[in-house]
């Protein structure tokens, strides 16, 4: 066991990033806990109402300065703090190890993905071009620019603490506006880290805020008639019900990423080790707390005789269980560990409910993850194992909810059609993955499935910083998608000239 050194040796009294200074806040303090290790890390401000305006006015000031700076200039910040995100890389990976539970591996690929955006908005120039036609009458020519907005609020849920907000503010800054970041207050350390770097890069004071808190936070910015749009990301009820329709009703701009349950069909001539090792990865990699994590694998029999069928739905079953068995299960700064512990004891019995459900309901529990064994010395509070059920059923709670835990059904459906009708009639529309070697099912699925993220042959459908983020039906509210040239758009409003020239 080799366990890397911890960047936080004290617990971190954490405060608002207002106006390119850290600012203590005046709301109440809540404790981070580390849920491998038990220990305190941080105590996060849930700040108040006040706080979150100081913060509006603060950017809503930087405004006009920023909106002037040339592209090129802006650009500038960004290249700079691409490298100061490189140079800290390994400090911001151990930091979202520790206020999460990831692993380290886990947490380096979010540390990278992170990054990608900020190094795509740093093609802004060009990005941001509009587009012109001359003499559409005679001697009249007719332009399109784009122009930022003004200040935008950005809410990250606790799962992807570095990364999520990096999906929008990037292009948000790149295109002239200015942010407000509102951490999880589950997960609020490395987005404290994150603005420290934007203040050495020299993004001017007021371009990039950071007010930790909950609800009322994100009650202010909604109300605020200065906040122009709001990015969300995290839970479906969260996004339709407050941040969409809030949204909706005083005029601003949205992005509201909700929930998922995804679905990930195996045909009969998947390569079945490619897949369980996909599975595997997919299933239990950030403890299962991934909106792209497959829950339920479906098992299909298309073209199989029955007898073929249950011999290929028991060795794959049985190849999941035996390898899903073997994750190592720790604290994620051991780089051997393979899975770390859920985020907190409450999330981890909310799992435990779920899996009783489904015992409850009928499913045969083939892998239980109740009692884990545990690499290292380390309060048993957050871990949970791989858990696999089997003889699952569509309509079971385990596999219409999310649970967002180490937690997959197994699923059987003798046809594709039947598969894809699993899919359909399950509320969210996130991620996706098919299995197989045939390009004709591989077609058929990215045509017809509704989902936003689409996987072949790929366990975790995870966008790159140049494609659009997407969502479908309960797990995404809006039209533009964070990431690439569609968040380009969302920070942006196109402006038509039309010239007659004298
Ligand atoms: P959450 O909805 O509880 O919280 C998300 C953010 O909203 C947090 O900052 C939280 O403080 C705030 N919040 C919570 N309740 C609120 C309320 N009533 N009013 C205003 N703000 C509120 O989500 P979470 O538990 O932090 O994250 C997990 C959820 O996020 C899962 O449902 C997961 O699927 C989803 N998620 C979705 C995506 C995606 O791309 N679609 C990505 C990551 C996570």
């Amino acid at each position: 066991m080799a366990l890397l050194e911890e960047p936080i040796k004290q617990p971190l009294e954490l405060k608002n990033f207002i106006g390119g200074e850290m600012v203590r806040s005046r709301g109440e303090m809540q404790d981070v806990i580390n849920p491998a290790t038990g220990k305190l890390v941080a105590r996060v401000p849930i700040s108040t109402r006040e706080e979150v305006e100081q913060a509006i006015e603060a950017a809503k000031e930087a405004y006009p300065e920023w909106r002037a700076t040339p592209p090129l200039a802006r650009a500038r910040c960004l290249f700079r703090l691409k490298e100061l995100l490189e140079a800290h890389f390994e400090e911001l990976s151990r930091i979202q190890t520790m206020e999460h539970g990831k692993t380290i591996d886990e947490a380096r690929g979010e540390t990278r993905r992170g990054i990608e955006n900020v190094e795509v908005a740093t093609g802004i120039p060009t990005l941001m071009m509009g587009y012109n036609l001359e003499d559409i009458a005679s001697g009249i020519d007719e332009y399109v620019i784009r122009q930022p907005l003004g200040v935008f609020g950005i809410i990250s849920p606790f799962n992807f603490p570095l990364m999520i907000p990096l999906w929008f503010a990037p292009y948000a800054v790149a295109t002239g506006n200015c942010i407000i970041i509102k951490p999880s207050p589950e997960t609020p350390i490395s987005q404290v880290k994150l603005a420290e770097l934007t203040e050495e890069a020299g993004f001017p004071p007021g371009v990039w805020n950071v007010v930790h808190g909950e609800r009322e936070v994100v009650s202010a910015m909604l109300d605020h008639p200065d906040i122009k749009g709001v990015c969300f990301v995290g839970s479906t009820p969260v996004a339709r019900d407050v941040i969409y329709k809030r949204c909706g009703e005083t005029g601003k701009r949205v992005i509201a990423q909700g929930g998922a349950k995804n679905f990930a069909l195996i045909m009969p001539d998947a390569s079945l080790d490619d897949t369980v090792a996909a599975c595997l990865t997919s299933c239990f990699g950030n403890a299962g707390q991934r909106c792209l994590a497959i829950a339920n694998v479906v098992v299909v029999g298309e073209g199989l005789s029955q007898a073929e069928f249950d011999d290929f739905y028991r060795r794959f079953v049985d190849a999941f269980v035996a390898a899903a068995s073997k994750i190592r299960i720790g604290y994620g700064l051991d780089d051997t560990v393979q899975m770390g512990p859920v985020r907190s004891p409450t999330r981890k019995e909310k799992i435990i409910a779920y899996i009783e459900k489904g015992i409850t309901e009928g499913a045969t529990l083939r892998l239980d993850g109740r009692k884990p064994t545990i690499v290292g010395d380390y309060p048993d509070t957050c871990f949970l194992g791989p858990t696999i059920f089997e003889d699952v059923t569509p309509d079971m709670t385990i596999a219409r909810e999310e649970i967002f835990g180490p937690v997959a059904t197994v699923i059987k459906a003798g046809s594709f059609n039947e598969a894809l009708d699993m899919i359909h009639s399950n509320p969210f529309g996130n991620a996706t993955s098919i299995f197989t070697r045939s390009g004709r099912w591989a077609r058929e699925f990215q045509y017809r499935v509704q989902c936003g993220n689409v996987g072949i042959n790929v366990g975790i459908a995870a966008p790159i910083a140049f494609f659009p983020f997407s969502g479908m039906k309960e797990s995404f509210f809006g039209i533009l998608h964070g990431q690439g040239m569609e968040a380009i758009r969302f920070f942006t409003e196109s402006k038509v000239v039309i010239q007659r020239w004298f």
